[in-house]
């Protein structure tokens, strides 16, 4: 795949780059080291200082940030603003919290010969590479980076070949904020390159947000290297309104919850599942503001929907529907492409789904909706969980008594109550099954990438 910037919203090419060679790379990755050997000897303080100065440049720098990943991916320009000041937030937060994460945690002693200290230290691994996607170009890549850094690793970025520019804006932010040269360094490579980068004796572990078959691949290479690794893979979630639901709100949240980002969100709600007595309710609902959103330019203010980042990624899409069409599934809205430039596609909803239909179980990334009439809580659990994936949920209802049952049943890594699923700095992130495993944000994302040592004193 071309190392390029291909603007969604038109189809053309706006910027392309030549990868970087092998002795290129090589001097990268010895930069990252180098910058390691450095950044391990500095304290929690001075990290954390070097963090914030990076992170009051990304907001000083936000409005020309987000509209660079606007023409990179096409996301709504308001929705990038907010990206790149979640950004910040997350650095501030491991700013501040990281020396609590990683203090020394005192460990009592059974053996026989009582210690009179024991406890276990978290200390950095080294360099670490961050194969990361499209999607969320700044939020997928700092979520990893800032926590690694202020824990004393360096970072080495594969970023998706379409969001170049966003690879080379998060190259030198760390660096501008004071941190040592070679501390975060963007690799313009083609995927094939990261066998051989991950193989190299001096990359401790690696972390992929990306899809199933790339998670795939690389954890089996971090496996066959015995290295730590981390996936943060696809979804498919559910989303469950029963009949206690305020329905209103639980039609408006499920909006959001499936076009934000333009439908390409890991944590989107995919599939609805909607008891029967409050389906038809909801339904007329449900389409009627998907219908009503406003697809357009994704640099103007108004626009709720914007374009599919590729148009491979619309293919994709469309062959979902057209399969779930051709088998009997029924519209209720959109159903299609958008003619014209760019890669646009209509917010759709589908409903009369069968278990013949690739959409059951496949990850549909665009704006496209499947939903599901079910009887009772137990078949609402059956298809929630049919799915290999398991990232996040969320459940409609204001029953105690289901709201408990769904929390222990739904498998996945989150489950929101009468919300959307949501990324912050303080909730732990990640999945179970086929969506990965290991966890970003929180105390537990800075943990992932240290080496948990026990120390005995007698
Ligand atoms: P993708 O095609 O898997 O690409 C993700 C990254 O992996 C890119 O940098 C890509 O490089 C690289 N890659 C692809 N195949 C590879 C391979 N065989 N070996 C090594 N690297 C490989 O995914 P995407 O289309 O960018 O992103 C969409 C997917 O990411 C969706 O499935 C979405 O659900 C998932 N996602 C998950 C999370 C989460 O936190 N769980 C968050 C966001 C997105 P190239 O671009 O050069 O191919």
């Amino acid at each position: 795949m071309a190392i390029a910037t291909i603007n969604p919203t038109t189809g053309m090419t706006e910027k392309e780059f030549d990868a970087h060679d092998a002795a290129e790379i090589d001097r990268r990755i010895g930069e990252a080291v180098t910058a390691h050997a450095a950044l391990r000897q500095t304290s929690f303080a001075q990290r954390a200082e070097w963090m914030r100065a990076a992170a009051d440049i990304l907001e000083r720098e936000a409005d020309d940030t987000a509209k660079m990943l606007v023409i990179e991916m096409g996301k709504p320009i308001a929705q990038a603003r907010a990206e790149v000041l979640k950004c910040a937030k997350n650095m501030r937060f491991y700013a501040d919290n990281a020396e609590q994460f990683l203090a020394d945690e005192p460990l009592s002693d059974p053996s026989r010969v009582a210690a009179s200290q024991a406890y276990a230290r978290y200390q950095p691994l080294g360099v670490v590479l961050a194969v990361m996607p499209w999607n969320y170009p700044l939020w997928q890549v700092i979520r990893f980076a800032a926590p690694a850094l202020m824990a004393g690793n360096t970072g080495l970025l594969k970023h998706a070949s379409n969001v170049p520019q966003s690879a080379l804006y998060l190259d030198t932010i760390f660096e501008r904020g004071g941190f040592p040269v070679g501390s975060f360094r963007a690799l313009l490579i083609g995927s094939r390159e990261v066998k051989a980068v991950l193989e190299d004796p001096r990359v401790k572990a690696v972390t992929l947000t990306g899809s199933e078959p790339a998670g795939r691949s690389v954890a089996s290479i971090a496996g066959e290297q015995i290295k730590k690794s981390v996936m943060e893979l696809g979804g498919s979630d559910p989303f469950i309104v029963m009949p206690s639901a305020d329905l209103e709100a639980a039609a408006t949240t499920a909006v959001k919850a499936r076009i934000s980002n333009n439908g390409q969100s890991c944590i989107a709600a995919k599939r609805f599942l909607v008891h029967t007595d409050v389906y038809d309710a909801f339904a007329k609902l449900f389409a009627e503001k998907m219908s009503a959103l406003v697809v357009g330019d994704p640099l103007e203010e108004k626009t709720d929907v914007g374009p599919v980042a590729t148009e491979s990624g619309r293919s994709d899409l469309a062959e979902l529907v057209d399969d779930a069409l051709a088998k009997g599934a029924k519209v209720l809205a959109g159903g299609g492409a958008i003619d014209g430039p760019g890669f646009f596609y209509q917010p759709t909803v589908l409903s009369e789904l069968t278990d013949d239909m690739r959409i059951i179980l496949e990850e549909a990334f665009g704006p496209v909706a499947s939903l599901y009439r079910v009887a009772s809580r137990e078949e609402a659990i059956r298809i929630a969980n049919q799915t290999t994936f398991g990232l996040s949920s969320a459940v409609w209802t204001t029953d105690v008594a289901e709201e408990s049952y769904f929390i222990t049943e739904l498998d996945a890594g989150a489950v929101f109550v009468n919300g959307m699923t949501v990324s912050y700095p303080e909730l732990p992130f990640g999945g179970i099954k086929a969506s990965g495993y290991g966890r970003e944000l929180a105390a537990a994302g800075i943990r992932e990438f240290c080496n948990l040592k026990t120390v005995w004193k007698g």
